[in-house]
């Protein structure tokens, strides 16, 4: 068969075959603690089911609006100006079936071959993907653990050419779990401006952060900030609702119309039930405290991996504000003897810890950084304790 050239131009997922290897040795009955979750472990809270449940039972079946119903579009608007002081009307929203599907519509409007896509990494695996579907050319920036894997105003300045359409920011980050504030937000918005770009900001982890840590979205710092800026949120990861498929974008309104006239010929609108339930999650009174109580949880979990990274040698960690990853450093494992082999990047680490750990994570090549490798804490304690000794237990019998 012929395949079409846009097809070809991107990459499976490198991660597949770390997966494979985990599902074969469960079918052998091997227990593997999977580390790889990219999507809490909780289930989706009552108030929530509930008002899909609703949706249901009124009949609330069919074709909405292509850019989604009043109701969650007026839900969002709430959220924007109640959580990031950002108001906007409703022919800025459009509501897509996921974030990820918000970021690949965004990419088809606005991006041609020739275009520039600055993307820091660490970067969310699919980004680099999605700007090449659209034609144009990921420019990876790469950013360092001593700046807290975020990427400078310096840096981004460098990276600017006449090409450059964009960047795309993650905060908080997945895989890395910074976040930046105010200031260094302030510090990028400024060359952002001089330089006529647009920003990407995907937002989808704001609400699980910890210590106290705020949530800035780079729209929020001036209006002029606002009209550069594309926000993209969605319910998968603070509402524990990745099954549903609700994601959204605020921008100006062009942006909006050209994404309706796209989505309008390709999937239409987002499922009428997940959009009720969505609108539920973002004003329902019972949904501050179910965050609560997950946010919570997660943030014991991290507390008790930050231990226990403290103990193991060989690995060191940043301490996450905020999502549910820590993205350890195996640095000093490369060059290590195993099996015969020289262990020599984040694959070969994370072969070696499913094959003598039975523990399962995701390595960093898949988010540009091939030192790292990005362990979720969306699983139970017995598991982030159980699964920890096993790394440290492994990294023992290595020798160089
Ligand atoms: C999970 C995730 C998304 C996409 O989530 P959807 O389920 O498509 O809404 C987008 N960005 C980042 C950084 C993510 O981790």
């Amino acid at each position: 068969m012929k395949f079409a050239q846009r097809i070809q131009n991107i990459q499976q997922s490198m991660t597949l075959a770390i997966s494979a290897k985990a599902q074969a040795l469960r079918e052998q009955g091997i227990d593997v603690i999977g580390f790889g979750a990219g999507e809490p472990d909780f289930a989706t809270p009552e108030n929530i089911k509930q008002a899909a449940i609703d949706a249901i039972h009124n009949n609330d079946t069919h074709y909405t609006i292509v850019s989604g119903t009043h109701t969650l579009k007026d839900a969002i608007i709430e959220k924007f100006d109640r959580d990031n002081g950002l108001a906007y009307d409703r022919k800025q929203i459009v509501v897509s079936c996921g974030a990820k599907h918000s970021f690949y519509n965004l990419a088809q409007v606005l991006w041609d071959a020739g275009d520039e896509i600055i993307i820091p990494a660490p970067y969310w695996v699919s980004y680099p993907d999605m700007v090449v579907l659209a034609n144009a050319s990921p420019v990876i920036v790469n950013t360092e653990e001593s700046s807290g894997f975020k990427i400078t105003a310096e840096q981004l300045q460098q990276a600017v050419t006449k090409k450059t359409r964009a960047l795309v920011l993650n905060s908080p980050s997945n895989p890395t779990g910074s976040a930046y504030t105010k200031k260094e937000l302030e510090a990028l918005a400024e060359v952002i401006l001089k330089n006529k770009l647009l920003v990407i900001s995907d937002e989808i982890y704001e609400k699980i952060v910890f210590d106290g840590f705020e949530h800035v979205s780079i729209a929020s710092l001036s209006e002029e900030m606002q009209r550069k800026t594309i926000v993209i949120n969605g319910a998968s990861k603070c509402f524990a609702m990745t099954g549903w498929r609700i994601g959204y974008l605020a921008a100006e309104t062009d942006i909006v119309s050209a994404i309706t006239k796209l989505q309008g010929q390709s999937t239409s609108n987002p499922t009428s039930i997940s959009q009720a339930a969505c609108a539920e999650a973002l004003t329902g009174e019972k949904t501050p405290g179910e965050i609560i109580k997950m946010v919570t949880e997660f943030k014991k979990r991290r507390d008790t991996l930050m231990d226990c990274y403290a103990k193991i040698e060989g690995i060191s960690c940043p301490k996450p504000v905020g999502s549910f990853y820590t993205f350890p450093d195996f640095s000093a494992v490369l060059g290590k003897q195993w099996n015969g082999k020289t262990i020599k990047g984040s694959l070969d680490v994370a072969e070696f810890l499913i094959e003598e750990a039975k523990v399962s994570l995701v390595p960093g090549i898949a988010f540009g950084a091939d030192n790292n490798l990005r362990l979720s804490f969306a699983t139970s304690m017995e598991n982030l304790n159980e699964g920890m000794n096993r790394i440290e237990a492994a990294l023992n019998t290595l020798h160089t």
